[in-house]
């Protein structure tokens, strides 16, 4: 090292991943989606107030998103009590600041990701360095524990893989009355280690093999969770990844299908939720990541060259 410090390679973002707008969804008598097609937040109303899992990507979540969002849904009256942030990347947590700045909100992270927020390699806009606003991390959640908010509990799932410290999240929803049980998966793949070495960060282009199989072995645990808990419901912070949006339009190579968000408007009474998926459902999308992460794995490993 001589004193300067060397710019990582930032690939560009492509076009699909850019934001595009949606109404605010309701998905069930207690749960709601505030975001774009791309990223959001989930919020659970419980009988102490909202509860929110992830910040989106913008900054001003709080004044784009979320109180538009809870107006239109008639949940003006609600105070946010919690923000819950899945993991460090800055997809998740770029309006977790405003939104605790404006509501003075519990914000909850796991141990490793609090540190990954301020220490890992995305912690700041692009190749200019400039840091992205952070919330004040001041519960730190734990492996299969329960958060309790009057009416609901939030169980904790720690799935790293993604990022260090990567959560994902169980709990009750209702239906018209009815219960089910929801997973929040944290992160959806095998990330590119962000490696973070001597003052220079750099995007490996390869994924490890130890990244790939810890990636699955979380997945499987999860899969786990959600049969020993009896999940019927499986949703993601991206919304499109667990088929709740539209994909975004220009991602090449992806199904045009039905979302849920169009099922769910066009459902009638009686009907019912298509976001119910069953226990079969959720371990079908779960497996589907474990045989995605072995796969990168393999690859990795230099046995199938
Ligand atoms: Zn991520």
């Amino acid at each position: 090292m001589n004193g300067t410090i060397k710019k990582p390679y930032m690939p560009p973002r492509p076009e699909w991943v850019m934001a595009e707008p949606i109404e605010p969804i309701k998905i069930f008598d207690d749960l709601y989606y505030f975001g774009n097609k791309a990223v959001g937040t989930y919020a659970i109303k419980t009988s102490e107030g909202l509860v929110l899992i992830d910040a989106s990507d913008n900054v001003n979540a709080y004044d784009e998103y979320i109180i538009p969002g809870m107006e239109k849904m008639g949940l003006s009256g609600e105070k946010i009590r919690a923000l819950f942030i899945s993991h460090a990347h800055h997809d998740h947590y770029l309006g977790a600041q405003r939104i605790q700045e404006k509501t003075n909100c519990v914000v909850g992270m796991s141990y490793e990701d609090s540190a990954f927020m301020v220490y890992g390699a995305d912690n700041h806009e692009g190749n200019n360095y400039k840091p992205y606003p952070i919330p004040m991390v001041n519960l730190l959640l734990e492996d299969g524990k329960d958060y309790t908010f009057g009416d609901h509990a939030i169980r904790v799932v720690f799935t790293p893989g993604h990022t260090p410290g990567c959560l994902s999240f169980t709990f009750d929803v209702h239906d018209n009355g009815e219960k089910h049980r929801a997973a929040v998966m944290g992160g959806w793949g095998v990330n590119r280690p962000y490696i973070y070495r001597n003052g220079v960060d750099t995007i490996s282009v390869r994924q490890s093999f130890d990244d790939a199989v810890l990636f699955a072995s979380t997945t499987l645990k999860l899969w786990t969770r959600c049969e020993e808990e009896g999940c019927d419901v499986y949703l993601n912070p991206h919304p499109y990844l667990c088929g709740l949006t539209p994909p975004p339009a220009r991602r090449p190579g992806m199904p045009v299908r039905v979302s849920l968000y169009e099922k769910l408007k066009e459902r009638k009474d009686g009907e019912p939720n298509p976001v119910v998926v069953r226990l079969e459902g959720v371990k079908a999308a779960l497996s589907e990541r474990f045989n995605a992460a072995m796969k990168t794995a393999l690859s990795n490993s230099g046995l199938a060259e």
